[in-house]
């Protein structure tokens, strides 16, 4: 029998990503995107090999568009599926790894919506809509926040009154786990280690981005906290802020919560920062015509970067290198040269010629003789998604 099919989805409130894999495959054999559900406009594109189609589904809710994608995967796949992975953003404390989904597992997903009202919600949208739908396969949940349950204490928790944490769960979780565990495992594999070995740092740096210090597979802190907001400069967020930020608009400006809840998620950041654009191909664009909001938010999004990685070696016994991922990590050789130039003191250096000439989409090392290894690794979350359901049906007592 050939290799396991599993579909992955990833639902948000209008829309659902979704991809079929096979495993052991670095590519999926069909994935796409159900965007703008519940309106006239609502359509499904979707991508096998190099042929990009697109249908319309005016009207269509979550479980119309997951309904259309039954013929597709009837095309694409040549046995049964064997799962249904889902990410899910938040699985507060109650979920350390991949779940089979049953109505505990949903009841717990909802328990945690508090801590991700944008989220969690819309992930069982997508969840209830997918089990009646694929109804004889087993779907399971992978959490952005559980890789990052094997944080100590003294990485977690805030320092705030003992009853925020027991009552409320006001503690840091950590997000984007998928791919800093991912990564971390592909590059124990580059360098020849034992899967899973190693002591990392990880940039993932996208729209939304955060770093990580893991050890042996293990995720040891995080720059992102209870919330997606805390730690690094972001596209439209703005990362750490001094938080009495919130009574000082307030005081100043009148601003309620709602408005500067606004302001920090989406109005600052490159956006911000540069008072152009939080896209940074715009912006290294710019910056290379002279504009000075641009080149300010690449010194401070590098700079920032730079010092939340050396802040996260306090979590690591010795460091065997530093993994950048995610469209700028993967992308932009100006970022991690910029980025780890703030980092002489690690002894991290990056070789210009390696870091320029790295193929796009492509894995390798960039770093000086001397250095410690410093990475590329395209992250590959979908892949991570279906890789963890399929070991999760393969677990004993499953
Ligand atoms: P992601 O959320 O992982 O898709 O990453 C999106 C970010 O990656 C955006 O800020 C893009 O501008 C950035 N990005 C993608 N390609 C490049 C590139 N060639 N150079 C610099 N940034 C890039």
């Amino acid at each position: 029998m050939s290799s396991r099919l599993v579909l992955v989805i990833n639902c948000g409130s209008s829309s659902i990503k979704f991809a079929l894999r096979r495993e052991g495959d670095s590519q999926p054999l069909i994935s796409g995107l159900a965007e703008q559900l519940e309106s006239p406009s609502a359509c499904l594109h979707w991508k096998a090999g190099s042929l990009k189609q697109t249908r319309e589904l005016p009207g269509a809710d979550h479980q119309t568009a997951l309904t259309a994608l039954l013929p597709l995967i009837g095309e694409h796949a040549d046995q049964p599926l064997s799962a249904v992975g889902h990410r899910v953003v938040h699985g507060g404390e109650h979920f350390t790894g991949a779940s089979l989904i049953d109505e505990q597992v949903l009841q717990a997903i909802e328990a945690s919506a508090p801590l991700a009202p944008l989220h969690n919600p819309a992930n069982l949208i997508g969840i209830r809509a997918a089990m009646l739908v694929f109804d004889q396969v087993p779907h399971t949940a992978i959490f952005d926040t559980a890789f990052h349950q094997s944080m100590p204490p003294h990485a977690y928790r805030y320092a705030l009154p003992e009853n925020l944490y027991r009552e409320q769960g006001v503690r840091r979780y950590g997000f984007h786990g998928t791919s800093h565990r991912y990564v971390s495992r592909q590059a124990s594999l580059l360098l020849g280690k034992p899967s899973g070995s190693g002591a990392w740092l990880t940039a993932h740096l996208g729209n939304g981005c955060s770093s990580c210090a893991i050890l042996d597979d293990h995720s040891l802190d995080t720059s992102m906290g209870l919330t997606p907001l805390e730690g690094l400069v972001m596209g439209t967020r703005s990362g750490d802020v001094d938080p009495n930020l919130y009574a000082h608009l307030h005081r100043a400006l009148g601003w309620d919560i709602p408005r500067i809840e606004n302001l920090l998620n989406r109005e600052s950041g490159l956006l911000g920062l540069s008072g152009l654009s939080n896209d940074m191909r715009t912006l290294e664009e710019a910056h290379k015509q002279g504009h000075a909001g641009a080149t300010l938010a690449i010194e401070v999004f590098c700079y920032r970067l730079a010092r939340s990685l050396a802040g996260l070696t306090a979590a690591l016994p010795r460091l065997d290198g530093l993994i950048f991922t995610g469209g700028i990590g993967e992308n932009s050789p100006l970022i991690r040269a910029k980025t780890v130039a703030h980092l002489q003191v690690l002894g991290l250096s990056v070789d210009p010629a390696a870091n320029q000439q790295l193929p796009r989409g492509q894995a390798g090392q960039i770093q000086q003789a001397g250095s410690p290894a410093i990475l590329v690794i395209p992250t590959d979350e979908e892949r991570q998604i279906a890789d963890e359901s399929l070991a999760l049906l393969d677990a004993p007592g499953a």
